[in-house]
């Protein structure tokens, strides 16, 4: 439940657990509806977004409400003609264990039951609406990397946040596209271990280098120390400083592309970075940011192109499970800090 909107930074007191008793069929006068339990939850940077009431082309969440994004469920009771109890379906829920779902425009069928369930709400995403950002990480990394930074074989790619739900994948698509990849992340504190998301990034994603931005003084002396002779491609995922490092270390004719700003989401500050565009300017650099909302005609063509990658082990999709529905405030206020490592999801039920 939204407990109050939130105004400077996010708190997981900004959300509450409520227990409600409900019937577990359609209620009367519900014609149309259809009633899922909820098994997956995707935990998004957009949420954050709806959170603060800002404007996303999609309603804001309502006070005393559930938060609602993407999940994956299954049909308890149906008025609709396109659902039948029992289906597997993904889209727009509630975070809850069971949701009335009293417009089911934006649900889809499960097709392909050979793949983890947990997959729709993450690499094989898409949801259909007018919004602006909307998270559909497979389609943002195989859109933002193949249509706008246009690679050629043997340049070279640096990712940021590059362990996450996008950036991993951008990193696999850049080596199939043989690029020369470099990704940062920071490390995740579990345990009372520090696990080296960087390590990952190099044996599970095979990027060619991949470094702890945390551990640097200087964005702009590590990108020197792996981009010798500088970088065609930046998929920004984090905006801020970073992007400033990186424009000092483009190349002639390079291109970033500006998928999202995730260090400037849950900050009070005023962004610190791009004081000075000149590099842009004397590298002829194309900058360019991008909705994956804009592009949906080239799904068909995404699952063309992944679903056999997935099928024949050719890239890997890491998932950061939280357990139980009380795990979601926790799980959202780790996203903004780097405690997840891959696409972050909450487990509700199993079946
Ligand atoms: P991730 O799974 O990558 O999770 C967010 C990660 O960002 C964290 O794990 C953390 O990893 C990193 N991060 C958090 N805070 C900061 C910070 N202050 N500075 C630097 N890094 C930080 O999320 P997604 O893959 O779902 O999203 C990645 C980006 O893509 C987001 O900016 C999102 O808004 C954008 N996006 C854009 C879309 C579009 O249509 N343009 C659609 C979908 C997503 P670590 O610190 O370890 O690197």
């Amino acid at each position: 439940i939204l407990s109050n909107y939130v105004k400077t930074s996010l708190k997981e007191s900004d959300m509450s657990l409520r227990t409600s008793k409900i019937q577990l069929k359609i209620p009367s006068g519900c014609d149309g509806a259809v009633l899922v339990k909820n098994l997956y939850l995707s935990i998004d940077p957009f949420i954050l977004a709806l959170m603060k009431n800002q404007e996303l082309e999609l309603p804001s969440f309502t006070l005393d409400s559930p938060i609602y994004g993407f999940g994956v469920s299954k049909v308890l009771d149906s008025s609709h003609p396109n659902f039948k109890t029992g289906e597997l379906v993904w889209g727009f829920t509630g975070w809850e264990e069971y949701s009335l779902i009293k417009d089911p425009d934006q649900l889809f069928k499960v097709q392909d039951k050979d793949l983890p369930l947990s997959y729709y709400i993450g690499i094989l995403e898409l949801v259909v609406c007018d919004s602006a950002e909307l998270c559909m990480p497979g389609m943002t990394a195989y859109v933002g990397f193949f249509k706008f930074c246009s690679p050629k074989k043997g340049e070279t790619v640096y990712v940021s946040a590059a362990s996450g739900a996008v950036g991993q994948l951008v990193g696999q698509f850049a080596k199939i596209a043989g690029c020369y990849v470099v990704g940062s992340a920071g490390s995740k504190e579990k345990w009372g271990f520090a696990l080296m998301k960087v390590d990952l990034l190099k044996n599970k994603f095979r990027f060619d280098e991949a470094f702890n931005y945390k551990e640097e003084q200087d964005y702009n002396a590590a990108l020197k120390r792996y981009f010798p002779d500088g970088i065609d491609i930046y998929f920004d995922n984090v905006g801020g400083k970073m992007l400033e490092a990186v424009l000092n270390n483009m190349r002639l004719n390079g291109r970033v592309v500006l998928c999202g700003m995730i260090s400037q989401y849950n900050s009070l500050e005023q962004p610190e970075g791009i004081h000075n565009l000149i590099n842009a300017l004397v590298k002829r650099v194309r900058m360019e940011g991008f909705f994956t909302s804009d592009h949906y005609h080239l799904y068909p063509k995404f699952l063309e192109m992944v679903v056999p990658l997935i099928k024949e082990e050719k890239i890997t999709y890491v998932e950061d499970i939280a357990e139980g529905i009380e795990s979601a405030p926790g799980a959202l206020f780790g996203l903004y800090s780097g405690r997840n490592v891959g696409k972050l999801l909450v487990v509700v039920a199993r079946e």
